[in-house]
């Protein structure tokens, strides 16, 4: 069976964004204040690393928003951030990382113990997709883009 069916793809959709829903729901509080900074890696010197399923929904995100291709990167930044308004452009389907908080003004990051569940689901939506390791956020989102193209 091919791991990255459409069908397989979309319950994979599904199944990432019940991740991000139980995320939500541990409530975990954090002062984020859009400041923007984890969203500009050359200053951070980070990057989000994305599973498979991530990045599928990223893509997906970016589809719906009507582009077909990964917007260039301005300044090191990540390619998602609208730099005039210092907004992400895909934040209802921003991945797991954004949603954890590693920036550090804002709280830093989520206790592993806290969220270790959650990141073991997002691995196991990954295998059954035949993922073999998060990669960074634009070369994951490339690659979910190409599976979308040819699985549509
Ligand atoms: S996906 Fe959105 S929230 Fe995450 S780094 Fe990019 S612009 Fe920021």
């Amino acid at each position: 069976m091919n791991p990255t069916s459409p069908e397989n793809l979309r319950q994979a959709t599904e199944k990432v964004f019940s991740v991000y829903s139980d995320l939500e729901k541990l409530g975990i509080s954090r002062d984020c204040i859009l400041r923007n900074r984890c969203c500009r890696f050359r200053l951070t010197g980070k990057k989000p690393m994305l599973t498979l399923g991530e990045a599928i929904v990223l893509a997906r995100g970016l589809r719906e928003a009507g582009r077909s291709q990964i917007p260039p990167s301005q300044d090191g930044d990540c390619p998602f951030l609208d730099q005039r308004k210092g907004l992400c452009t895909l934040y209802a389907h921003r991945p797991f990382g954004c949603r954890s908080h590693f920036c550090n003004e804002a709280g830093g990051t989520y206790k592993r113990s806290d969220i270790v569940d959650l990141i073991r689901r997002l691995e196991a939506i990954d295998a059954d997709l035949g993922g073999d390791t998060p990669h960074e956020i634009t070369s994951a989102t490339q690659t979910a883009l190409s599976l979308l193209k040819t699985k549509r």
